[in-house]
């Protein structure tokens, strides 16, 4: 058996606690700001700034699921930012992905660079080619996002230890059940648990994890000190969402699979992007190294019109900007000025019975002029 099933059991029945009788079997939401604290301070709650039984709660599950010391943030980009600043310092130099999520480059270049961080930037699919002498952090997004390129994880950790490096993966767009970076050889993995670890799309949220003790300090240090803290109802929510986390990425992946096939085959695409098709520049890397392969399609059609209209002419696809919810969802990336295509759509592929999502995608193409 797969022994990330007995670790995803373990964390539906949240790490395997035998309750008491009478116990509630769900987490209680914990509000406080404060704690009794008579006397010296001890005991694990102390202000609520620095812990709370909630989050402890959430951390314990996420770590299991990790497989490494989890620590949760009010937003993926909370995460973000907790590695950025609590590793880097003047002179270092950070390389990141051009074509991964926009708003890591932002953060780097906006507050990093002005206190003397050096911000380099390169393409995922090149990044184990990259020179990496006086690197002090590699961060990797595979696939990224929006393209849907691929980075060889275990390749580029091996070059990262070699230059002294540590190697971040955001894991955002496959999750631990989709893809395994620190069993890849990265010293950290971040996520935004806005998207398919939660779930639901109700509500924002991220996670750090390493098996590195001194990286982790650094991380817990800067959410105490700086108090990007998440709240106790938004950490119920994720907790309640991950219970279902595997069954949804099996219906999503399954589902993308089956999608990106039939899309490669309908005349009103003009290319199709996902790791799990054939065509894909790095399908076979995408075998290796993912235990699933997504439920992200990259869809290029003919032109911006084109792809708007293909967006608002399906019944069951929302239109946001967002991935991994339960909900299908698609964008046009292009409109945040992204370097894609003008009708790239990146589609999110949800939990909708997967012939009814496919007739739907299709009425909507078929309905497409030319
Ligand atoms: N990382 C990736 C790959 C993302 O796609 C996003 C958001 O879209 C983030 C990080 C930031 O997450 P959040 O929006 O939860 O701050």
């Amino acid at each position: 058996m797969d022994p990330l099933d007995t670790r995803f059991a373990d964390c539906l029945h949240h790490a395997t606690h035998r309750r008491q009788p009478g116990e509630p079997f769900e987490p209680a939401i914990v509000n406080t700001a404060i704690y009794a604290l008579p006397g010296d301070p001890q005991g694990p709650y102390q202000y609520a700034r620095w812990a709370n039984p909630t989050w402890t709660g959430l951390e314990e599950v996420l770590g299991r699921l990790e497989d490494a010391e989890a620590l949760i943030f009010p937003s993926g980009m909370a995460a973000v930012a907790s590695v950025l600043y609590s590793q880097l310092r003047p002179g270092d130099q950070v390389l990141l992905p051009s074509d991964g999520y926009y708003t890591v480059r932002t953060a780097a270049e906006k507050f990093l660079a002005p206190m003397g961080v050096r911000v380099r930037t390169c393409a995922t699919a090149a990044v184990e080619r990259e020179a990496l002498d006086g690197v002090r952090m590699v961060w990797v997004e595979t696939p990224s996002n929006p393209g849907l390129d691929l980075a060889d994880v275990r390749a580029v950790a091996q070059r990262a230890r070699q230059a002294g490096a540590l190697l971040v993966v955001d894991n955002t767009t496959m999750t631990p059940l989709g893809q395994r970076p620190l069993e890849l050889g990265a010293d950290v993995v971040v996520s935004s648990d806005t998207k398919a670890v939660n779930g639901h799309s109700d509500t924002l949220f991220g996670h750090v994890a390493s098996r590195n003790a001194d990286v982790m300090a650094g991380v817990r240090d800067w959410r105490r000190v700086c108090g990007a803290i998440p709240g106790a109802f938004e950490t119920w929510l994720v907790q309640r969402g991950l219970d279902t986390l595997e069954l949804r990425l099996a219906r999503m992946c399954d589902s993308a699979q089956h999608l990106a096939e039939r899309l490669a085959r309908h005349p009103k695409v003009r290319a199709v992007r996902y790791p799990g098709l054939a065509s894909h520049p790095a399908h076979e890397l995408a075998r290796r190294q993912m235990r699933r392969f997504g439920a992200l399609i990259g869809i290029t059609l003919a032109d911006a019109p084109a792809a708007e209209r293909f967006i608002d002419g399906c019944r069951y696809v929302r239109a946001a900007t967002s991935f991994g919810g339960l909900h299908s969802s698609a964008e046009r990336r292009a409109r945040w000025g992204e370097a894609v295509a003008d009708g790239y759509v990146r589609f999110s592929v949800g939990c909708e019975p997967t012939e009814a999502l496919w007739r739907d995608v299709e009425q909507a193409l078929d309905a497409l002029a030319g």
